[in-house]
């Protein structure tokens, strides 16, 4: 089994986040948590919509406005150009590409690139209504449901951030030493490593994708590897809740229990009611887990596994803030 942060995972990103100067200004929106921390563990694809769109740098500004065909992305002087379906279209034709990827960070506010909470403009009172998308990150979703998508600027919230990682590593771990090389075997394994992680984000749904492994044949298993794709990535959508997260460390201290002191015990209990107390942050229960299972199960792999243990690389620092 590889390990999940060995090689870079491949990511798609609005090119300007990289510090490409493809706004419509001729400028960029280079995003340093991007290109100084995250690259350490991505290998960018970026693409520019509007630019391989053929608008040009520099270019008119793009806005979207609604209409009866739902939202869509005009030019700003002359809302007769409309550009939806060339930049949509850019999505179906990039397909192929977009498979591979494990993740995509989008610029944010954007009209072709934004995610969330995009101005649509009503055409004849000019007042913005912040619930549209970009016409292109749309479309990219559309087309592929499972793929984990954030903006650059959330990334910068702990919860945002440390969720959409989790995803993109989970993912990437899937890729690697699943749909690989696929078999039954290999996805119960895959599971096994990820059931504490699956508890702590949608313990229901966990649940039912472990009742739907179970049942699967061998002659299924093809047709039954998107399925579970598509459920983990919608389990781990859901962010984990604090209480979710202690419910899967009381799980992970009753597996450890018959191995620990008295002391130990209490000392572990400890801490887990601080941090329901939201006294310390998560990574002081994660710390005391690693050394317990170093010190006295040091060759026992179905807790050292867990993912949930470490679902991104602990040099981001993410369990210092949640
Ligand atoms: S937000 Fe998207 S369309 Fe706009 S400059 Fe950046 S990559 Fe290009």
């Amino acid at each position: 089994m590889e390990n999940m942060f060995d090689g870079k995972v491949r990511v798609g990103i609005s090119s300007c986040l990289l510090g490409q100067e493809v706004r419509f200004n001729g400028g960029h929106k280079r995003d340093t948590f991007v290109t100084n921390e995250l690259s350490r563990y991505f290998d960018y694809q970026p693409f520019c919509p509007e630019v391989e769109a053929g608008l040009g740098i520099p270019r008119q500004v793009i806005r979207l406005i609604q209409t009866d065909r739902g939202d869509r992305a005009v030019n700003s002087g002359d809302y007769s150009l409309d550009h939806t379906d060339v930049l949509t279209g850019l999505a179906d034709e990039l397909l192929p590409s977009l498979q591979g990827l494990c993740g995509y960070i989008f610029m944010q506010k954007s009209p072709s690139c934004g995610v969330f909470r995009v101005k649509s403009y009503h055409q004849q009172s000019g007042i913005p209504d912040p619930k549209g998308q970009g016409v292109f990150a749309a479309r990219v979703q559309q087309l592929l449901p499972w793929l984990p998508i954030e903006e650059a600027g959330r990334l910068h919230d702990s919860h945002l951030g440390e969720n959409f990682l989790t995803r993109v590593f989970t993912l990437s771990d899937w890729r690697k030493n699943v749909q690989a090389v696929p078999s039954i075997a290999r996805l119960m394994e895959f599971q096994s490593r990820n059931k504490y992680l699956l508890m702590a984000h949608n313990p229901e749904l966990a649940k039912q994708l472990g009742a739907e492994l179970a049942a699967v044949k061998r002659d299924e298993l093809e047709a039954f590897l998107p399925r579970y794709r598509q459920l983990l990535m919608q389990i781990l959508a859901r962010p984990a809740s604090r209480g979710q997260k202690i419910n899967a460390l009381e799980h992970v201290k009753g597996y450890l229990k018959n191995h620990l002191s008295a002391k130990e015990k209490r000392l572990l209990q400890q801490i887990i009611e601080d941090y329901r107390n939201d006294q310390i942050p998560f990574v002081v229960p994660l710390t005391m887990i690693h050394h317990l299972i170093n010190v006295h199960l040091s060759d026992h792999t179905y807790l050292q596994q867990q993912s949930f243990l470490e679902p991104v690389p602990k040099e981001l620092g993410f369990t210092n803030r949640t």
